[in-house]
């Protein structure tokens, strides 16, 4: 396996390898327990992936939203018992069908084949990408799957390599230049409490940087950036402060 090829597929080796074919996922692993630059691509890969995680987990929740939440739960389902099932026959038909539906729907699940990965097909895709104007990159999530983004103005996009929607469903952008990268991720105010998260400090170890960045204009977006090298500024358009 070339350098090429396996840099294409640690996207899809995170953070499980089993995405992958077997002999896939396999000389991916041979290849990075001999590649020095391919395995701490894919060191950093998994790190990032981490530090997203605990970002994500730290979004702050209000101390008595879980009570709130639950004493409407309990609420709600006293009052479907007391309506259940006499008063309303129809509804306890509609709620069988829907039983039976659901325990389709996981049969269904149970036995579809296993999704297979076309390697082909990833690698015209990271090809396009590659270099693609944010205006492209806004489309793009528009089109495959109807999320609204906002990139953002200040990178360079000559820099870019690639985009997607990571797993829970979050914008994420690579820039590349020379050896370093930077991972930005778009964060709105439909999915992330945007105004306690910006508040966050830079934090930075291990040659790598964690920061979030507000768009210039629009207040329920902002960027979850985490960066290799000395600073972001060899990134972002000339002329945009260095940050
Ligand atoms: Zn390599």
């Amino acid at each position: 396996m070339d350098c090429r090829t396996a840099r294409l597929l640690l996207s899809f080796a995170r953070p499980l390898v089993s995405e992958l074919e077997t002999s896939d996922a396999e000389a991916l692993e041979k290849h990075l327990a001999d590649c020095l630059e391919c395995e701490s691509i894919a060191h950093a890969e998994r790190q990032a992936d981490e530090r997203l995680r605990l970002a994500m987990r730290d979004v702050p929740i209000s101390p008595d939203f879980r009570s709130r939440l639950l004493g409407r739960l309990s609420y709600e389902r006293r009052a479907w018992y007391r309506r259940w099932p006499i008063r309303h026959p129809r509804i306890t038909a509609a709620a069988a069908a829907l039983l039976v539906a659901a325990v389709g729907f996981s049969v269904y699940l149970s036995i579809r084949p296993a999704p297979g990965i076309d390697a082909v097909a990833i690698r015209d895709r990271a090809v396009e990408q590659r270099g693609a104007s944010s205006d492209v990159v806004e489309k793009w999530f528009r089109d495959k799957y109807g999320v609204q983004t906002v990139a953002p103005p200040t990178f360079d996009y000559a820099y870019l390599d690639s985009f997607d929607l990571n797993g829970d469903r979050v914008p994420q952008l690579l820039f590349i230049r020379g050896n370093y990268r930077a991972h930005v991720w778009i964060l709105s105010s439909k999915q992330f409490d945007v105004s306690s998260l910006i508040e966050q400090p830079r934090t930075e170890s291990g040659g790598h940087t964690v920061e979030f960045q507000a768009h210039p204009a629009n207040p329920s977006t902002i960027y979850l950036i985490e960066y290799t090298g000395p600073s972001l500024a060899g990134f972002l358009v000339e002329g945009q402060p260095a940050t």
